[in-house]
């Protein structure tokens, strides 16, 4: 492997080590570029591998490359990042644009946890407890289109990891209570920061008669929580954190709150991809701090800020955005609007454009 020494456009961290086979795809990706021009977009999450972000035209989190690859001019999308992220930008895309991914089995555990026909099945057995027209189910980004739709046709909306606060607050002056899907984490961690007790929640077992609770319990609470989680961030645990703090007095925490809120509770700071990228940024030169969330974007942040010491709070890989390769993105690069087309059906799109919609109109 040799460092590479940032040629490469869209920030490409220096001293990246790269196999000579990945530099000469790279090389090859960017003629593709150069010869689509303006016709092509390539979106790169923000847990992608180093390299691939260096190639993409914008990186970020998925709603906000969606909205930004939806306000160009370009007729292909090619989204660097897991499935239910490119049928977001189907979703939103302009009806000249198609949408690709590298690798079509790029899917999220996470996302899986809540299929639309146990969500479904779910919102029957609610509606034998519970009125389920004081019910708002709202449903996190990282979820397939149909949930979306499934919250836009009942008056529901998407939420983000950064504006679930904003959502649930929304929800809940309108409402009784959330159905939330199907991060229980980021459910839990929002409920926290909204005052509420623990007796307010409940969390919902799909294999479960009636969730696994008892009417009264679900007749009381104001959240009902999906028992989803994603696999990268609780792997964080309460003993990282006082590992860290024990070798790093000094440093600063900070963790995605799809962990758990045991780990949220002991860290100095919890926010999306986008804060805790704003977060190293503003911290001063030399700071230490100590991340928890996917490790490409750690490692990319340690790279882009040399001057403070960034480090991971535990080595956590997602499996998934690992997918997308060099070779992978080439081959679709190869036949711009061709393979790995990713549609969302008619119906689908309109209610799930609806409850994105309602997500854009919350108030801070
Ligand atoms: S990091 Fe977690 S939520 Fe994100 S794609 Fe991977 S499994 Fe899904």
């Amino acid at each position: 492997m040799k460092a590479h020494r940032g040629r490469l456009p869209g920030g490409f961290p220096e001293g990246w080590p790269l196999p000579p086979e990945d530099e000469e795809l790279l090389e090859a990706i960017l003629a593709r570029k150069q010869a689509l021009r303006h016709e092509l977009v390539i979106l790169a999450h923000h847990y992608q591998r180093p390299e691939i972000v260096g190639v993409g035209d914008y990186r970020g989190d998925s709603f906000d490359l969606s909205r930004k690859a939806a306000a160009t001019k370009a007729r292909h999308i090619v989204f660097c990042g897991v499935h239910f992220m490119a049928e977001s930008a189907a979703i939103l895309a302009q009806p000249h644009q198609t949408v690709q991914i590298p690798d079509l089995h790029a899917g999220c555990l996470m996302a899986d946890m809540a299929a639309l026909e146990a969500v479904e099945t779910a919102w029957e057995e609610l509606a034998e407890v519970t009125s389920t027209a004081a019910l708002i189910p709202i449903v996190y980004m990282n979820s397939e289109a149909a949930l979306k739709a499934f919250c836009g046709s009942r008056g529901g909306l998407v939420c983000t990891s950064s504006n679930a606060l904003a959502a649930f607050r929304w929800g809940l002056s309108r409402g009784e209570k959330i159905f939330f899907f199907p991060d229980r984490h980021l459910g839990r961690n929002t409920a926290n920061r909204l005052g509420l007790a623990p007796a307010d929640h409940v969390v919902w077992d799909p294999e479960a008669p009636l969730g696994g609770n008892r009417p009264e319990d679900i007749r009381r609470a104001r959240l009902i929580l999906w028992d989803g989680h994603c696999h990268v961030h609780t792997r964080f645990q309460v003993d990282h954190i006082l590992a860290a703090r024990e070798a790093y007095p000094e440093a600063k925490i900070v963790v995605h709150p799809e962990c758990t809120a045991e780990v949220v509770a002991l860290a100095d700071a919890s926010g999306s991809t986008g804060f805790i990228v704003n977060y190293v940024k503003e911290a001063p030169p030399g700071a230490t701090i100590v991340i928890g969330t996917e490790i490409n974007l750690v490692h990319r942040l340690a790279l882009e800020y040399p001057d403070r010491r960034v480090l991971d709070l535990a080595y956590s890989l997602c499996p998934n955005m690992f997918k997308i390769s060099p070779a992978k993105l080439l081959a679709i690069l190869e036949h711009p609007g061709e393979h790995n087309v990713i549609a969302v059906p008619g119906e689908v799109q309109e209610n799930a454009r609806l409850a994105l919609d309602r997500m854009l109109a919350l108030r801070p």
